[in-house]
């Protein structure tokens, strides 16, 4: 019997060891990510997480609330959405998680928008006026069903003025890399795209994503994009490069402190 109570005090020490090394390890480890918020506004955190934080489409929920944990935020103000490629969006004033969403938009200052990306274009709208945010996932197909129009409809509804607005669209596959289909490629702008020798053609997400915005009346000087390609970029996750292996990076777009 007393042998039996060693046993059992010993393993609970093993597992108390086990969490108290993962809490080191946790602590030390250091969340790598770009930032973008300088060319949004400087009263605001557009972030996205680099490669290699072991953050996958199915652990995607969970790996929100750990990427978010490290900005000392509640994952409770943390709204997700369950992205589908579709060209929706919602405009939101709680957090949890939206399905078949696209794109959120909220005036609520408590709230932190994410998104997972590799290789789409994450796209950061921002009123400098009301302060109201969007974050807009925008892939071939969401660009081509003009997701991003989608976007500025809903800011308009919550009565922003088109010369408020700034826009950033993060790193995503470029020209350079972007290979598609002809019935893909076909879908595209003719000055947003490019036949290569294998009759394949190569588009470009941003410069189309650019052209639409514009015809709606925002002005260039209102638009800046990222160069940097995911597929080339070593510090980037690409669903083309990784196949099923890639992670996923994410996205947060709120008033936190980074
Ligand atoms: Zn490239």
């Amino acid at each position: 019997m007393n042998q039996l109570n060693i046993y059992y005090d010993i393993d609970h020490i093993t597992i108390d060891l086990k969490y108290f090394f993962i809490i080191i390890l946790d602590t030390m480890k250091t969340v790598k990510y770009f930032n973008f918020s300088p060319f949004i506004d400087n009263n605001i955190s557009a972030i996205i997480s680099k490669k290699n934080q072991n953050l996958t489409e199915k652990s995607r929920v969970d790996g929100i609330k750990y990427f978010g944990k490290k900005f000392k935020l509640d994952h409770q103000n943390i709204a997700i959405p369950v992205q589908t490629h579709s060209s929706n969006c919602k405009i939101i004033d709680n957090y949890g998680i939206f399905q078949n969403t696209d794109g959120i938009i909220t005036k609520n200052k408590n709230i932190t928008l994410s998104l997972s990306i590799a290789d789409c274009c994450p796209v950061f709208v921002f009123d400098k006026k009301l302060k109201t945010r969007g974050l807009i996932h925008s892939g071939w197909k969401g660009t081509v069903d003009k997701i991003c129009i989608n976007a500025i409809d809903k800011f308009l509804e919550l009565k922003s003025s088109l010369i408020d607005l700034k826009i950033y669209v993060g790193p995503s596959i470029q020209f350079c890399c972007f290979e598609v289909d002809n019935d893909v490629g076909d879908l595209f702008y003719e000055n947003c795209k490019i036949r290569k020798r294998n009759k394949k053609f190569h588009v470009n997400l941003q410069k189309q994503i650019m052209i639409d915005l514009m015809s709606i009346g925002l002005k260039e000087h209102q638009i800046n994009a990222s160069e940097i390609c995911t597929f080339e970029n070593n510090d980037c996750e690409s669903y083309r490069r990784e196949k099923e292996n890639s992670g996923r990076m994410l996205a947060l777009f709120g008033e936190f402190t980074i």
